[in-house]
């Protein structure tokens, strides 16, 4: 569906169709022109509507997530518009923006445990076996791969121009569900498409096996997700960006292309150009602009 011709159904038909634009040499998806300001809309609808058809979400139920962020703001969305209660379970230090959109669509927000977000996680899974509960456990659930490999993977293959296969899809690792399911997309068109992750240095848990504070929210949250556990085979390498990097490329993407965002887009941007350098035939690099830049506006443009 054509996001403007959406007139008779809910916010969740405008989730998707999103533009691809050139920036700097590389195809960028603005998935922060979704609903709720992320990419994260798409598993949040994606998760939620295979639950319900599995028959493990009825009504009445409440969805119960750990996130730092911008999944605890999709799933709240799609939590307001079809009914369910929500619940979610943060790390406490997050910037109040986060919980306060979550608590806007209706959402309760339980904040424990510190920066890292392995407290919220055992909450989230701890409540979701009980009855009336239900959590989507993005971080190692297969309907995230799904959605990707199925929807925006596809989604981006369809908006290339013709005859143009994509030669490396990059991007940080939260979930890992995006490079993941993207790839799987990407390589059934191009075998020899390459996979790559973007880790903050300050924080390269797959690379090096560190956790560290970072600036690049949304990414490395500590630990290795499941999605990656099981499909690190599918990626092919790693690429470290500097916090502070990513934040300077993120205000010039703001100055010079209009493109009000956050700090892994940055982030992704540098990655793929870094990749671009280092294979110069690989002239199709496909990266996402992952979330909107209001909800960064205390952290780093009020000065
Ligand atoms: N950037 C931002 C801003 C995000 O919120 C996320 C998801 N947490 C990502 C990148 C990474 O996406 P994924 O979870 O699919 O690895």
């Amino acid at each position: 569906m054509n996001r403007r011709q959406v007139e008779h159904g809910t916010v969740l038909d405008a989730i998707g169709n999103t533009p691809l634009i050139r920036v700097d040499g590389i195809w960028v998806k603005l998935e922060f022109l979704n609903p709720s300001g992320s990419i994260k809309a798409r598993i949040a609808k994606y998760m939620i509507e295979r639950a319900e058809a599995e028959g493990l979400l009825k009504p009445g139920d409440t969805i119960v997530e750990a996130s730092s962020g911008n999944t605890g703001n999709a799933l709240s969305m799609v939590a307001a518009v079809k009914g369910y209660r929500m619940l979610v379970v943060m790390p406490n230090g997050m910037s109040p923006e986060r919980a306060a959109i979550s608590r806007a669509f209706g959402a309760q927000v339980m904040t424990l445990g510190d920066f890292q977000v392995n407290d919220a996680l055992a909450k989230a899974r701890e409540l979701g076996a009980q009855d009336g509960y239900f959590a989507p456990q993005q971080f190692d659930s297969e309907w995230n791969v799904e959605e990707n490999r199925t929807w925006l993977g596809p989604e981006v293959l369809r908006q290339l121009p013709d005859g143009v296969l994509p030669d490396a899809v990059v991007g940080g690792v939260g979930t890992g569900g995006t490079i993941v399911g993207v790839g799987q997309a990407f390589r059934a068109v191009n075998p020899s498409c390459r996979v790559v992750a973007v880790e903050p240095n300050e924080s390269c848990t797959l690379m090096c096996g560190e956790v560290g504070r970072h600036l690049i929210e949304g990414i490395a949250d500590g630990f290795v997700p499941g999605i990656i556990a099981r499909h690190r085979g599918e990626v092919d390498e790693m690429v470290a960006v500097d916090s502070e990097q990513a934040i300077a490329e993120m205000r010039r993407l703001a100055r010079e292309f209009g493109l009000f965002v956050g700090p892994s887009s940055g982030a992704h941007l540098i990655a793929a150009r870094e990749l671009r350098e280092r294979y110069p035939d690989a002239e199709n690099v496909v990266t996402f602009f992952c979330d909107e830049g209001e909800k960064y506006l205390a952290e780093y443009y009020l000065d």
